[in-house]
């Protein structure tokens, strides 16, 4: 494995066409010393925080399978409308106070217009002129390329939408929209002038094979940000009682995933929960960024621990 790390360094690009399932037999521990080193070679020790505030909660017209806000299922998340202006300058503010680079607005519902679309835009607009220096990422589903672009002009510089899974996986864990919707969606967002960022959930029942076109997918399309989140299984939704990832599994997981994008922000997000110290082992296994703070419908990581942890094991921040 340290020959292939070496190798990837060198400029070799793994893709679907290579025999990818060495990277799912390897020792891990080899897996993730090469893992390591490609993440040093290649994006430096320089760790990216971001954070997100659930800017629209619950109602939502989608039905993906994992999640507390669809209104397809029964679960004991928050509904609320558009939050206002104050409320994200205020959560722009305390981001700022905690040394935080990026701040999203994330909202749930297939996708922003209307008056909510229009509030958006004077959020970013505020926040962008408060806090020039924090950048302002967003998440508002699947919109069009002429509102991409309002967003971009009112401070945005990346959008988030993940693909959440393989192609191949995806009708099992979402049927109101399609991956061909998802992969449009970027192509739009690259159109509006905005850099792309997504990654998906592991745990939801995908293969090994799954996760391994997925990756490739990503690194095919150049993606600069990639979360990658561990299933929190949530009561109410159809994936309440899987059974949760090994952290093996998951650090398995992060290292794969730097072997195929090796210079992209392979961004920790839901599920590290079951780390004790906050995913440690996570960053020793090629990701060099994090979601700290609370997540959408679940609790996270507190930003000062992270901080402290990713300072522990050489990260500069
Ligand atoms: S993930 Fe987004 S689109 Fe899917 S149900 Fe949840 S809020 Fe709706």
């Amino acid at each position: 494995m340290i020959a292939l790390a070496e190798e990837i360094i060198n400029g070799r690009r793994l893709g679907k066409a290579d025999k990818l399932s060495v990277l799912v037999t390897a020792d891990l521990k080899e897996l993730c010393e090469g893992a390591d080193k490609i993440r040093k070679a290649l994006c430096g020790n320089r760790a990216d925080l971001c954070s997100i505030v659930n800017g629209r909660g619950g109602k939502c017209s989608e039905n993906c399978k994992f999640c507390a806000q669809s209104a397809h299922y029964h679960t004991e998340c928050e509904e609320y409308g558009f939050l206002k202006t104050d409320e994200f300058l205020a959560g722009a503010k305390a981001a700022v106070e905690q040394g935080i680079s990026r701040y999203s607005i994330v909202t749930a519902g297939r996708t922003l217009e209307g008056d909510d679309l229009e509030n958006a835009i004077a959020a970013y607009q505020a926040m962008h002129q408060a806090y020039p220096d924090l950048i302002l990422c967003a998440s508002h589903g699947l919109m069009k390329e002429e509102d991409l672009r309002r967003l971009h002009n009112a401070g945005v510089t990346m959008y988030h939408t993940n693909i959440e899974t393989s192609e191949e996986y995806f009708s099992k864990i979402c049927t109101t929209h399609t991956f061909q919707d998802k992969l449009t969606e970027i192509k739009r967002a690259r159109a509006a002038g905005l850099i792309v960022c997504s990654g998906g959930i592991f745990g939801m029942g995908e293969t090994w094979e799954d996760r391994l076109l997925m990756a490739a997918l990503l690194a095919e399309l150049e993606v600069a940000s990639i979360p990658l989140n561990f299933l929190l299984p949530i009561p109410g939704t159809p994936f309440a009682h899987t059974e949760p990832l090994s952290q093996e599994e998951m650090i398995r997981i992060t290292a794969v995933f730097r072997y195929l994008n090796p210079t992209a922000f392979l961004r920790i997000a839901a599920g590290r929960g079951r780390f004790s110290n906050g995913g440690e082992e996570l960053f020793c296994a090629g990701a060099n960024a994090v979601l700290t703070g609370d997540m959408l419908t679940t609790v996270g990581n507190k930003t000062a621990q992270d901080r402290d942890m990713l300072l522990r094991i050489g990260f500069e921040l």
